[in-house]
């Protein structure tokens, strides 16, 4: 049941040290809850001063918890995992009201944010170090360090599972961490920032700093931040990436996405169906795995008819939550005014869906199925991050992948067959880092790594698994002889 009441949290502050502190900037920034179009708190559009207060607060904590044995900073996360478990109810709650995501949704995303801390939780054996004799009586031996005080700058559309995909691997590894939330969605970040605590980690090793561009420049600019990390559109990734790397830091930025689903007729119509409508319209389609583009080869008119009745169904409220502002809500509605007047059919109007009659003054937009799209109309080619699913008929699998080949980003993609020849030709071609054969979101579980190709991201490597630990930290390569036994040693052999 997805009972989300109005609440006021007031005036919300910085977290630094350990403790909520209050900005050193007068400028304030409101969270609207897109549930009711109302104000819910306020959050401090922090400068650099504040910023500079979380890194001093950082350097100090560093050294000692650098030092500390893996196992005691993995032991936080053990501890952060049940706090979670047994706080599931309020930080969903919390998501639901400043993100708009249902209830059962924001409880989903968080558990896909735990699996990083249970990865994490085992780094005591993933980081073990390589060692072994390179030459007579030399041996060389490997580790991996922690890089100092590190930032990571997170999206409004998981609002705790992506500061999840940094924060656990980047402390365990013993780092000290800056969270800039969205200042859409702040709310559970500074949740996790009190669970932390509770969970045992020192003051200065996590902090939280709200805020917009001056705050996310200011993480890009400070001489002591070694490492960046971004989650959020490609136009500011970009930004932050060059200019994070200008000052020589460490950069991962992930982007946006326009995701392609490729349906062929011998797919399972079922769970084919199921799949589409889940992938395009899980999170109101605000996520980067949206695959927002079917691209059907040949008839696959018993599958978009299964499709359509299923979306009937769709609930607003129960079955999907809010889009996030009345800017995004507009946006969106633009896309599909523009589709329709250059043609599409619209199969599922969602600007006509029965809307929550508690939440009415809520975003709400239904699930929207354009049929007849051309692969160059701005529904089918950019980034929507709205429920509208576009589909494209095309005769060929050349020419579907010729479509998802051409896009400019390159996150996901996904393939719906029956056949395996179709199956590895597909995955084998698509020019996208993660790819789904009959899975429409094809998030990789850890300890296999989330990240996208292209203009999906900005730098090497990806944001969890293996390759997040390696973004966090710089591998030292210790090679030793040992001199031989002085005199003193010398009588006990
Ligand atoms: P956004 O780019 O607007 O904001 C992301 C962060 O950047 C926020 O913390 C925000 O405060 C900051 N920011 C915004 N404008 C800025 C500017 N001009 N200068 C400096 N900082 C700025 O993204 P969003 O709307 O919050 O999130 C949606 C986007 O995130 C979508 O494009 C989606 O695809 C992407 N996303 C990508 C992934 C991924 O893994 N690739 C995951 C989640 C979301």
């Amino acid at each position: 049941m997805n009972n989300i009441q109005f609440q006021d949290f007031g005036t919300q502050n910085n977290w630094i040290n350990g403790r909520y502190l209050s900005s050193n900037s007068s400028n304030t920034i409101a969270v609207i809850s897109p549930y009711y179009d109302k104000e819910i708190a306020t959050v401090p559009d922090s400068n650099f001063s504040d910023l500079d207060d979380a890194v001093q607060g950082a350097k100090k904590a560093f050294p000692d918890w650098a030092s500390k044995n893996i196992r005691d900073r993995a032991e936080v996360m053990f501890n952060l995992k049940s706090i979670m478990q047994k706080n599931l109810e309020e930080l969903a709650y919390l998501i639901a009201l400043d993100n708009g995501k249902t209830v059962a949704d924001a409880k989903g995303s968080i558990l896909r944010g735990k699996e990083v801390v249970e990865f994490a939780t085992s780094l005591p054996s993933v980081l073990r170090g390589d060692s072994s004799p390179v030459g007579a009586g030399v041996t060389c031996t490997m580790t991996h360090e922690p890089l100092g005080v590190v930032a990571g700058i997170t999206p409004f559309n998981f609002p705790a599972m992506v500061p999840l995909w940094m924060i656990p691997l980047a402390i365990t590894t013993g780092n000290c961490f800056i969270l800039k939330p969205s200042e859409q969605t702040p709310l559970s970040a500074l949740k996790i920032a009190e669970y932390l605590k509770e969970a045992g980690l020192p003051d200065g090793v996590f902090s939280v700093i709200n805020g917009s561009r001056v705050a996310v420049e200011g993480i890009c600019d400070h001489p002591d931040i070694k490492a960046v990390a971004f989650v959020g559109s490609s136009n500011v990734a970009k930004i932050v990436y060059s200019r994070s790397t200008a000052l020589g830091k460490r950069a991962l930025c992930l982007g946006g996405a326009k995701n392609y689903m490729i349906v062929v007729p011998d797919a399972d119509q079922d769970s084919t169906a199921k799949g589409l409508l889940a992938s395009s319209m899980g999170s109101a389609g605000q996520r980067c795995m949206a695959a927002s583009v079917a691209i059907g080869v040949a008839d696959i008119d018993h599958i978009i008819d299964q499709l359509v009745e299923e979306a009937k169904a769709f609930e607003l409220g129960v079955d999907m939550g809010t889009i996030i502002s009345k800017t995004a809500l507009d946006r969106i509605t633009n896309y599909i005014d523009d589709a329709e007047k250059m043609g599409a059919r619209v199969l599922i109007d969602g600007r006509t869906a029965p809307q929550p009659e508690e939440y009415k003054n809520g975003y709400w937009l239904g699930v929207t199925i354009l049929d007849g799209v051309d692969p160059n109309w701005p529904c089918a080619k950019e980034e929507i991050f709205g429920p509208v699913l576009s589909i494209i008929r095309t005769d060929t699998l050349e020419n579907a992948m010729k479509i998802e080949n051409e896009n400019h980003y390159g996150n996901a993609a996904a393939v719906f067959t029956t056949s395996g020849e179709v199956a590895k030709m597909i995955s084998e071609s698509a020019s996208a880092g993660m790819v789904g054969i009959n899975i429409g979101v094809p998030v990789p579980r850890e300890p296999y790594s989330f990240g996208g190709w292209n203009e999906s991201k900005y730098g090497h490597g990806d944001i969890t698994g293996r390759s997040g630990v390696d973004f966090w930290t710089n591998l030292k390569k210790v090679t030793a002889r040992w001199p031989k036994s002085t005199d003193t040693w010398r009588k006990y052999f």
